[in-house]
């Protein structure tokens, strides 16, 4: 969409700068041939293949085709100070939510201009509240489907600006460590916040660094590449946008507060609470500088994490632990579960191969499987309802069974079980029959279709599938899709329940824009007595190593190996695949 040249030009930010001129101008009802000159100059400074900053030092943005005297000192305005006092004065004339209103796609400055001065709407939160109360179409030319419309893009739009998905900000924030690692000032640097927790979305990412010099770190802040804009400085905080609309706050400090600022900074904030409880009990205060006695104000700990645990009597806790749902209590005994580790994993259940609407062969993936030490995988492909994907016919399931015996054969001992995906079609009715479910080895089921039912509709109709004897463990039990599909309304406890009872898995998705089951839910269902699979639903090789991101939630739902089918050996598994078989 942007083709701003990489590395720190202003092409994109100037052009967005015009793109708000035009847009408010609009607004305002100004005349079409002044609204479009911002736009197309707006289009060429984004097309530019050089950084509009060395046209402006250069003298040379009046060779920008529609960039007149006027502009040019705008420009140059706000290239050197930052701020343009005419882009200011503009938006001074309508309410500060305006301009947001702008971005919503399908509204557009004509017809945020009407609900402006119709019913007064100048904002997001405005604009939702009445198109939920129906008053949006009443507005000439908007009407009862624009107002629907508005709703969805109303809601992706808060969705994509508040919660990024996992994969990326982990990616973001490791090229923004490796950057900060090599500045001379600094030490040490780790992420912290709901990332270090391996929250399943993630709001604004807490990047923590180590420095004799804390006042040093903050130059070298401001000079990483992936700056998009500076939203705050000091010497023990900066506040950058990076790319995604990403916030990331850098705080600085020095080594002897390490352990605390790390314990700090990484919450949650119902967690920190808790410790900060027990350290008044003993007569201490805990803060992000350390772990001190009120009345001396000695350091009692503070340089390492664990010592700050120690100190208060507690095991050290995994971050992913650290919501005050149990996690303290245990600790102070001495007593916290086992968690599962990435190293525990020895299987993959759900993947795909080019059989379905997978990008590499049978042999490909298992190749790349056994790489990262798994010893087996459950080929799962789509099944015969799902034909935007290919999927398999009866025919077409004992033709892969001869490529998997090939496989087999040649990877022995490690083990490709035939497995399917299967559609749980309306009313919860099976994509193939018992008889085919029987030849295969391992059979998981999916929603893919028909996702607004009612809540009713939808329990029983996951119920009813999970009752067959074949099925042994329910993929994505949520069916969202972060940042572009809600869940679909179903009755989760009641899932799990029927799930406990007929020894069906739970699965959680490691695909990033899955997550699911969450694992609010997964530790409700650990609770219940829930078993499950912890599966990438790989489509390419590529895609395999996207099981940390599942053994995360994992950690987070308390899960140990005992509790996870593709932690356990291989005959184990299929000695639970069988006696699943034997349960009506
Ligand atoms: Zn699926
Ligand atoms: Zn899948």
């Amino acid at each position: 969409m942007s083709s701003t040249p990489p590395g720190r030009s202003r092409n994109g930010e100037v052009a967005r700068l015009l793109e708000g001129i035009a847009g408010l101008l609009e607004v305002k009802g100004e005349q079409a041939f002044r609204v479009n000159a911002y736009r197309n100059a707006a289009r060429r400074i984004e097309g530019l293949s050089e950084p509009i900053e060395t046209v402006h030092t250069e003298g040379r943005l009046r060779e920008i085709q529609g960039v007149g005297v006027a502009l040019e000192q705008k420009l140059g305005e706000y290239l050197t100070t930052g701020s343009l006092r005419y882009y200011e004065a503009l938006r001074a004339e309508f309410p500060p939510g305006l301009v947001e209103l702008l971005e919503v796609p399908g509204l557009g400055p004509r017809k945020a201009r009407l609900v402006f001065e119709q019913l007064g709407v100048g904002s997001l939160v405005e604009l939702e509240a009445a198109a939920r109360e129906h008053r949006l179409r009443d507005v000439p030319g908007l009407g009862e489907r624009t107002e629907q419309n508005l709703l969805t893009e109303i809601d992706r739009l808060k969705r994509r600006t508040t919660r990024h998905q996992v994969e990326a900000t982990l990616t973001i924030a490791e090229e923004l460590l490796d950057r900060l690692r090599a500045c001379p000032a600094v030490r040490r640097a780790v992420y912290a916040g709901s990332l270090r927790r391996m929250q399943d979305t993630i709001g604004d990412v807490d990047l923590l660094v180590a420095a004799e010099r804390p006042e040093e770190v903050e130059r070298c802040v401001l000079e990483l590449p992936q700056v998009r804009d500076v939203l705050r400085q000091g010497p023990a905080r900066t506040s950058i946008l990076v790319r995604g609309g990403l916030q990331v706050d850098v705080r600085a400090v020095e080594p002897k507060s390490w352990g605390a600022a790390l314990q700090y900074f990484t919450g949650s904030k119902a967690h920190n609470i808790r410790l900060r409880e027990i350290a008044i009990k003993r007569g201490w205060k805990l803060n992000e500088y350390g772990l001190f006695d009120e009345r001396t104000g000695t350091l009692v700990a503070g340089a390492e994490e664990d010592d700050v645990y120690d100190a208060l009597g507690l095991q050290p806790i995994p971050p992913e632990l650290r919501e005050d749902t149990g996690e303290i209590e245990l600790a102070a005994e001495g007593r916290l579960p086992r968690l599962l580790e990435l190293s525990d994993i020895r299987g993959d259940l759900h993947l795909h191969s080019n059989w379905t609407d997978g990008g590499s062969s049978v042999e490909e993936m298992a190749r790349a499987a056994l790489a990262l030490g798994r010893e087996y995988i459950a080929l799962t492909d789509h099944s015969k309802s799902l034909g935007v994907t290919n999927g398999l016919t009866e025919q077409r399931i004992a033709e892969q069974r001869l490529v998997i015996d090939e496989v087999n054969q040649a990877l022995a001992p490690f083990r490709v079980l035939q497995g399917t995906e299967m559609d749980i079609k309306r009313e919860g009715r099976l994509d193939y029959d018992d008889e085919t479910l029987a030849s295969l080895e391992y059979v998981s089921a999916s929603i893919h279709s028909g996702m607004k039912q009612t809540r009713e509709v939808m329990t029983e109709r996951i119920a009813r599938a999970l009752r067959n004897r074949y099925v042994a463990t329910l993929n994505h039990p949520h069916g969202r899709l972060i940042g572009s599909r809600a869940a679909y309304e179903v009755d989760m406890a009641a899932v799990i329940r029927v799930a406990v009872e007929h020894g069906v898995a739970l699965e959680i998705n490691s695909q990033p824009a899955r997550m699911d089951l969450e694992s609010i839910w997964a530790r409700r269902g650990r609770d219940a007595g829930a078993k499950f699979a912890i599966n990438t639903d790989a489509h390419a090789t590529g895609q395999l190593g996207l099981m940390r991101f599942g053994v995360a939630t994992a950690r987070r739902a308390w899960l140990g190996p005992e509790h996870v089918l593709n932690a356990w050996p291989l005959a184990d598994l299929l000695g639970h695949l069988a006696a699943r078989r034997r349960i009506p």
